[in-house]
């Protein structure tokens, strides 16, 4: 593990922020805060820097993905993340991540802001099932003396999750050479198990979790990487000094109570079932060639003319994501899974052009 972090960062300390010290005090003068809360800010909330890993939030996110606090690192989204990891574990203009498209698009452009090369190893069986071959990505990473493996399970937009076997299979191989980057965003929604608790015990596996899909929470911009301590202290050494807005942080400390963990679990399974629905209904429309089978909030479809199904959807007020510029995609939408109210709107849309040129 020590050899893989930038060596010019290895003695870094980072910014020396004004909460970073442990003091005591009842009056605070030292960080040039103003005395007196703002007229629009009512408890006086945020008066005061926040702190840059408030505990608390720390503490419910360990427990919620079963990690201890010192193996997570949280910040301004799972975006951030990737762009610390590849900051901190890339040299500026050099080195190489890899990354198995068609998959969420962080990854590259973290990696060319930096000047890293991004290595490509496609999925494999485009028209079947999407999935990774960890044979191939062990071999280009390797070839191109990757620092970063990043792989999506549930892929984004493929859908399919990574068997955890497999993973760590991967991380194992690639130990003292990358950190294997598990990207969960959507894993909530998924059959197979979270990875977070094999993060850092493999030391070289990182998971990266985030608020933002699963508990609805994206405008908070909350996310985690959960690591090795020794992975989490690079990172945290390279971070803005205080990435987690007060009020954002809060907000999130009510979304993780105990009430509200229930309600997130509970949409969460209706929205597993809204997507099983929605597959079945999509793959019975005539212009419909597949609905790939998927394990997050999103179906990837295949259409006979794309065009014209997005032209449709649009035309019923209906945006869904135009995947097409991504490699082995040129005919497919991604359609984020929505209430059931929503998902008639897409089946009403789609089914209203069929047959008419
Ligand atoms: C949405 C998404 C993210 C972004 O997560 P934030 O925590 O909101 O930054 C990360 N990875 C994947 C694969 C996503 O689809």
């Amino acid at each position: 593990m020590n050899t893989l972090p930038r060596a010019d960062l290895r003695d870094f300390p980072g910014y020396r922020s004004a909460r970073s010290d442990a003091l005591a005090g009842d009056i605070w003068l030292n960080a040039n805060e103003a005395a007196v809360a703002n007229h629009a800010d009512a408890d006086g909330g945020v008066r005061r820097y926040p702190s840059p890993q408030p505990a608390a939030l720390r503490a419910a996110l360990a427990a919620l993905y079963g990690v201890v606090p010192a193996r997570l690192l949280l910040g301004r989204g799972s975006d951030e993340m990737i762009d610390l990891l590849v900051r901190a574990f890339c040299a500026p203009g050099g080195d190489a991540v890899l990354v198995t498209p068609p998959v969420f698009g962080m990854y590259a452009v973290c990696a060319r802001l930096h000047g890293t090369c991004v290595v490509e190893v496609p999925l494999r069986d485009a028209h079947e099932d999407f999935r990774v071959d960890p044979e191939a990505v062990e071999e280009a990473a390797r070839r191109a003396g990757a620092k970063l493996v990043f792989l999506c399970s549930p892929g984004n937009p493929a859908g399919g999750a990574l068997r955890g076997d497999a993973v760590l299979a991967l991380a194992r191989a690639l130990a003292g050479t990358a950190l294997v980057v598990v990207d969960e965003a959507y894993v909530e929604f998924a059959d197979v198990p979270s990875l977070a608790a094999q993060a850092g015990v493999q030391s070289n596996l990182v998971v990266l979790r985030t608020l933002s899909k699963a508990h609805a929470l994206a405008g908070a911009r909350i996310g985690c990487a959960i690591a090795g301590e020794e992975v989490i202290d690079v990172l945290r050494r390279c971070q803005a000094p205080y990435p987690l807005p007060a009020p954002c942080v809060g907000l999130a400390l009510r979304a993780l109570s105990p009430a509200a963990l229930v309600r997130t679990r509970a949409l969460v399974a209706a929205t597993r079932v809204e997507r099983e629905r929605l597959r079945r209904e999509l793959a019975r429309l005539p212009d419909v060639r597949r609905v790939h089978p998927s394990q997050a909030n999103f179906l990837l479809v295949r259409f006979d003319d794309a065009e014209a199904a997005l032209r449709r959807l649009l035309a019923a007020g209906v945006v869904v994501r135009d995947v097409r510029a991504q490699p082995q995609l040129g005919d497919a939408l991604r359609i984020t899974v929505g209430t059931a109210g929503d998902n008639d709107r897409v089946l009403v849309a789609l089914a209203a052009g069929e047959g008419v040129p």
